[in-house]
């Protein structure tokens, strides 16, 4: 598990990373992605910029770029996505084709998971069939000691079974890996769809439990039966939600960090036994870990005896065949598309090659990636982008170095920080070893599952050892950066070093606006309201003298304040308290970037383009990173467990604090793109 900070919403920005490596969500889809440059055709000339500068700047494209079908929202990253699952998808194709790569290699590897998801007549044939020893396991049990064990399996396999067991690095001692325990078991996106009591969360709850029914039925169950299995899945996990710690809680590092003995492990979980449970991973050697959310693990371990063993098996039934449904035959692909159009407002699946790309990128995500760089990435690339960012490097060192309210003391820890801060490009110096990991023409979903092991397996083997450095938390094609507070480091994957991010082509106001102001996001996450935590060497350990924290909570609050106010979907509210972090890096990112181009020699060659000057190009790249339109269902769901704030309020909110912007755009004082009271971070 891991606090990384990334730019948008992804599997490994919202799940922590541990034994529910879960399988990612298909990929973004198709539109035109715009010429090179300043997009001035996304431009909504009738809108005023100082009334709505996101409207403004991407008013036109969101008229000419309605979202897919088999999509839920529609941006410019999941155009750039989609554009490099395509171009994936060729080599796949290729690599399935292709009779020459050695057995065991990469190459055959990837070739052969993507047949086998491929082969739709072997998938539907073969129906549940490949799964049926795992349910027979689920059948066989007959004591609360199989059902531990049961458990342990079924998580190392990939599925969410009441909690999730992974590694982490120990905040308090940067340098050691430690084992780390925490909430799941939830079908559900999060808590909030059991607890909220709003009409639309209730719907959504009666829909679920008629999806858990359906699936119980495609499995063998009568109508009836089926019906009331679902209620007592439902039951359970109502109880696990209760118990679970809200997103909001788990911003605070020292809330989900707990380290204990056994002794202390099995006290705080009752009927559970922890040294069985670690033999049964495989790791008999672990004697403590985190136990991140105590609360969660008493109800748990209470709930273990206090609910009927059967009700138990028929919860595992169906997290296994929701884990596994949508690599099985079509009835089962189906119904689980028929939750995801509930919960994501997308209206059609994905088509099946698109769905296995997926899929494969999450199996053998660094296997793919190494494909796709050795064709995708020139190392010219690497180069250009590095002067932006270290541009901006200065710029964070300079304010720093100057920020009036800050103390010598903190002011020497923070610029410490900074320094040991490092900046990762592109891919990996070395690349992930797949030897060990089985892959063969089908059935399918065991290719899937045997990669879920060989994942999980991989994480827990960490436990104990010395933190690998080289390692990173996301694969070269991802579109996303991340800031990783425990290594101090910020990561720019290859996929999103390409237009409209960065465009060797573009003016440098746009590169400095939409790339630069990413570059920006992922540093000031070392200063938010959590990164801020963490010292130079990633440990969870104070380094602000007391009134400069106060000085700096303040600001914080500012931030909340202002979030909490902005709406989506008529009358549900921006959570202020969780977007804190984002919104901060975005305020401490779009300035940053902005005096790095002003700072930067581009600058002085840099002209006006259809009537705007380069600080307005400047904004309108960073607003067009945003570019997007999304489903309502689609909002509530981000809005509920999303940490970043709606792309609207990205930009909207984030220039309402900048008179960098106000004097762009000659934007009047009482503007609705003016903060009132304005908020300053860094
Ligand atoms: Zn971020």
């Amino acid at each position: 598990m891991r606090l990384t900070s990334c730019l948008l919403v992804g599997a490994l920005c919202t799940v922590p990373i541990g034994v529910f490596a879960a399988a990612a969500s298909p990929g973004p889809e198709a539109a035109p992605a715009g010429a090179e440059g300043l997009h001035l055709n996304w431009l909504d000339r009738n809108v005023n910029p100082t009334r709505d500068f996101f409207e403004f700047a991407n008013g036109t494209w969101q008229k000419d770029n309605p979202i897919p079908p088999s999509y839920s929202r529609w941006g410019t990253f999941g155009i750039l996505s989609k554009q490099n699952q395509e171009f994936i998808h060729q080599m796949l194709e290729e690599a399935a084709k292709s009779t020459q790569a050695q057995p065991g290699s990469d190459g055959q590897k990837i070739g052969d998971f993507y047949f086998s998801g491929m082969d739709e007549d072997a998938v539907n044939k073969a129906g549940i069939a490949p799964l049926q020893s795992e349910f027979k396991r689920i059948d066989d049990i007959e004591s609360l000691k199989q059902l531990q064990t049961e458990i342990a399996h079924l998580q190392m396999i990939g599925v969410n079974a009441l909690f999730g067991f992974g590694q982490m690095q120990d905040f308090k001692d940067s340098s050691r890996v430690i084992g780390a325990a925490f909430q799941g078991g939830l079908g559900l996106p999060d808590r909030d769809y059991y607890l909220k009591k709003d009409a639309k969360f209730v719907k959504v709850r009666a829909e679920y439990v008629q999806h858990i029914a359906r699936m119980f039925e495609l499995l063998g169950d009568s109508k009836d039966n089926a019906g009331w299995k679902a209620q007592k899945v439902m039951d359970i996990e109502m109880k696990l939600a209760k118990a679970s710690m809200s997103n909001v809680e788990q911003r605070n590092p020292h809330a989900i960090y707990h380290v204990m003995t056994l002794v202390q492990l099995d006290k705080a979980t009752p009927n559970f036994s922890w040294r069985d449970y670690f033999a049964a991973v495989g790791h008999p050697e672990i004697t403590s870990i985190n136990l991140a959310m105590p609360r969660f693990f008493r109800t748990m371990g209470m709930d273990l005896r206090g609910i009927p063993l059967s009700n138990w098996k028929t919860y595992l039934r169906w997290q296994l065949v929701d884990a596994f449904a949508p690599y099985l035959s079509q009835p089962f692909v189906d119904e689980n598309f028929r939750m995801t159009t509930v919960l994501t407002g997308a209206k059609e699946l994905l088509p099946r090659w698109q769905r296995v790309v997926g899929a494969e990128d999450n199996a053998l995500g660094f296997a793919v990636g190494k494909m796709y760089v050795e064709k995708k990435f020139p190392p010219s690339s690497k180069a250009q982008v590095l002067d932006i960012l270290h541009g901006i490097r200065a710029a964070l060192k300079d304010d720093l170095e100057t920020i009036p309210w800050m103390s010598p003391k903190t002011r020497a820890a923070a610029i410490k920080k900074l320094d040991l801060m490092q900046e990762r490009i592109g891919y990996p110096d070395k690349w992930r070893d797949y030897s060990k990991l089985d892959i063969d023409r089908g059935p399918y979903v065991l290719n899937v599952m045997r990669a879920n092991v060989f994942e999980n397996d991989r994480e827990l083997n960490k436990i104990g050892k010395p933190v690998d450095k080289n390692e990173w938390g996301m694969t070269p094609q991802t579109v996303n950066a991340y800031y990783d507070p425990s290594m101090n480091n910020i990561n720019f994957p290859a996929g999103i070093l390409q237009p409209p991010f960065f465009d060797p082509n573009a003016p440098a106001a746009v590169n400095y606006g939409a790339i630069g102001f990413v570059m920006g996001h992922e540093m000031t996450h070392g200063f938010d309201d959590q990164g801020s935590q963490f010292d130079s060497y990633g440990n969870l350990k104070n380094w602000w003298t007391k009134s400069d924290h106060r000085h700096f909570a303040k600001n914080v609050k500012c931030i909340a304040e202002q979030f909490s106010r902005y709406t989506v979907d008529g009358d549900l509210h921006v959570q202020g308290k969780l977007v804190t972090g984002e919104a901060i890096a975005d305020l401490g990112g779009l300035k940053l970037a902005w005096i790095a181009f002003h700072a930067s020699p581009a600058y002085k060659d840099a002209g006006t383009i259809d009537g705007f000057t380069p600080d307005q190009q400047f904004f309108l790249g960073a607003a067009h990173v945003w570019a997007m339109n999304i489903r309502p269902e689609e909002s509530r769901r981000l809005i509920t467990i999303d940490p970043h704030p709606p792309g609207i309020y990205r930009v909207n909110g984030t220039v309402a604090n900048l008179p960098q912007f106000q004097q762009a755009f000659d934007v009047p004082k009482n503007s609705p793109m003016v903060n009132k009271h304005r908020c300053v971070i860094w």
